[in-house]
């Protein structure tokens, strides 16, 4: 039987953060509109085993530590709080299921047709998905990526960032390999909560691409809080020791040290990066190129070098971020679909704020000191730092610390850089990013009367 064909302005690839946008808006433009999502659920990484449920785990972690500091605030509780991992859970994946829902019925009010499988292109306009042949101008990918593992013996006995949210109860003892965004975000959840954790990073460092103030002052307030740096370390191999009460010996290596090291764990957590969904969408079929690593190189309206075919968010590999990816297709929708008016749309990449949500929490818009010495030479730059504990740790034991640094440039003294780590800078962060979006300086900065009493407002009063 020859398989049915359907007529379609505008075929998405993906129902993630950045495909459902893309459908989204070319429909509210009046494009027909088909949105093509392999897996069960709509939402993608962001919403089923990214953003979302970690953010849940954060605000749990966040109120085992104010649960700590209570007393100090006059509290007594009477007993130990019992937690419950599996309450928890429980109740992350019934909200999960709810913006599932939600998103499916955005497609149906837009009028976006959505087909479930996985996607496959036949020719330049043709894409196959399960029985159907799906036709449009118009294609997009947006397929995101995945979590990698090591190639080492016994990989297999570790989980990845989707495996953390199938976990039903908190391990006793895990070691997390790598120090990027995820390792440190679910070293510091697994910490707070309750575990114990080890933290192998193959550098002396943690978020390396960060300001040094960030990575610097994380990495001090983690091995105070009790998570175990492990420096310059490679894991070689992990080993199943059956009925153990910590079942998985990881053995490891340390620069400079010709011994090899293992400890037991419950629980292994790889997080030594993502890879692409770009293998199995049939692209030598159309001629569209990826790169040694899988990612599709676009230009910056997200064009890919095929006439017809565009690609965005993580499965091009340039700031994996759901924001980014959400603002990268409603340009291209817009350009595509929203007539002459957005004919030059497109995404603008530069200065995006990012948080990464550890305790305490860090915040980064713009160039780091290192990137700011290279593009404009030390000479040219003015660094404006304050260091001190948050008004609520004043009364309570443990202080984490806080730091904020200001890049500025030029006479002008123009703002390229902010970095920030503290209480409350995730939510901080987004106001002074518009400002310097706008192209904020120093005196801009200064000129607006400060917030008292807060942390934001060490950032206009800094001298
Ligand atoms: P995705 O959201 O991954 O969507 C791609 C979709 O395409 C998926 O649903 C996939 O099933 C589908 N697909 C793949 N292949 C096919 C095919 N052949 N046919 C049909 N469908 C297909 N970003 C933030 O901004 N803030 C955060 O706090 C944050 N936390 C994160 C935490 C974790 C643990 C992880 C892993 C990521 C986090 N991110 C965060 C990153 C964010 O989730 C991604 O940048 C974002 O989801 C990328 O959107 P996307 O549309 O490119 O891909
Ligand atoms: P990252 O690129 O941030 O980090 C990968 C880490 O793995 C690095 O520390 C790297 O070390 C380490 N690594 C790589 N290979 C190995 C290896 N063989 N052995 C040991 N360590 C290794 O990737 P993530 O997977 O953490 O996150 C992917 C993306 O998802 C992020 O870049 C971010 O864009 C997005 N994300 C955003 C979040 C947010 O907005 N809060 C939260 C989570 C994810 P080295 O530093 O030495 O290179």
């Amino acid at each position: 039987m020859s398989p049915t064909k359907r007529a379609f302005d505008y075929i998405v690839i993906g129902g993630g953060s950045g495909g459902l946008a893309a459908a989204r808006r070319a429909a509210s433009y009046g494009a027909k509109v088909a949105l093509i999502e392999k897996t069960e659920r709509l939402g993608g990484t962001c919403v089923n085993v990214g953003c979302v449920p970690k953010k849940v785990m954060f605000n749990a972690a966040t109120v085992r530590e104010t649960i700590n500091d209570a007393k100090h605030y006059g509290f007594t509780l009477k007993d130990q709080p019992d937690f419950s991992w599996r309450t928890l859970k429980d109740h992350r994946d019934a909200y999960v299921h709810r913006l599932n829902g939600i998103y499916e019925n955005n497609l149906k009010k837009d009028h976006v047709e959505y087909f479930f499988g996985p996607a496959k292109f036949v020719d330049r306009t043709t894409i196959q998905v399960q029985d159907d042949q799906l036709q449009a101008k118009k294609i997009l990918i947006a397929t995101g990526g995945h979590p990698i593992y090591p190639k080492v013996p016994g990989a297999e006995l570790g989980i990845d960032s989707d495996g953390f949210f199938d976990l039903e109860e908190l391990p006793k003892k895990v070691a997390v390999v790598g120090s990027g965004y995820i390792g440190v975000e679910l070293a510091n959840i697994f910490h707070a909560l309750g575990a114990q954790v080890s933290l192998f990073t193959r550098t002396d460092h943690i978020l390396r691409h960060f300001d040094s103030c960030i990575s610097d002052t994380l990495i001090k307030e983690m091995e105070a809080t009790g998570i175990k740096l492990v420096r310059r370390s490679g894991v070689t191999s992990v080993a199943k020791t059956e009925g153990a009460e910590l079942p998985l010996n990881v053995h490891y290596t340390v620069e400079g040290d010709s011994n090899e090291h293992t400890d037991a764990f419950d629980c292994v957590l790889w997080a030594i990066g993502r890879a692409p969904n770009s293998r199995d969408l049939n692209l030598e079929a159309v001629g569209v190129p990826i790169n040694a690593k899988g990612f599709i190189e676009v230009d910056e309206y997200q064009n890919t070098p095929i006439s017809g075919i565009y690609a965005l968010g993580d499965v091009c590999g340039h700031l994996e971020l759901t924001p980014v990816a959400i603002a990268a297709a409603r340009a291209l929708s817009n350009r595509l679909f929203g007539g002459s008016q957005f004919a030059d749309a497109k995404m603008d990449y530069t200065n995006v704020p990012t948080v990464i949500f550890s305790h305490p929490p860090t915040g980064s818009v713009g160039l780091s000191e290192t990137e700011a010495q290279a593009k404009y030479g030390a000479t040219n730059l003015k660094i404006y730092q304050a260091r001190f504990t948050a008004m609520f740790h004043s009364l309570t034991d443990h202080k984490p610390p806080t730091f904020f640094k200001l890049i500025t440039q030029g006479p002008e003294e123009k703002v390229v850089g902010l970095h920030m780590i503290g209480r409350g800078v995730d939510e901080m962060l987004q106001g002074f990013g518009v400002a310097i979006k706008m192209g904020a300086t120093k005196k801009d900065f200064d000129s607006c009367v400060a917030i008292h009493p807060t942390s934001s407002e060490e950032l206009v009063t800094m001298r």
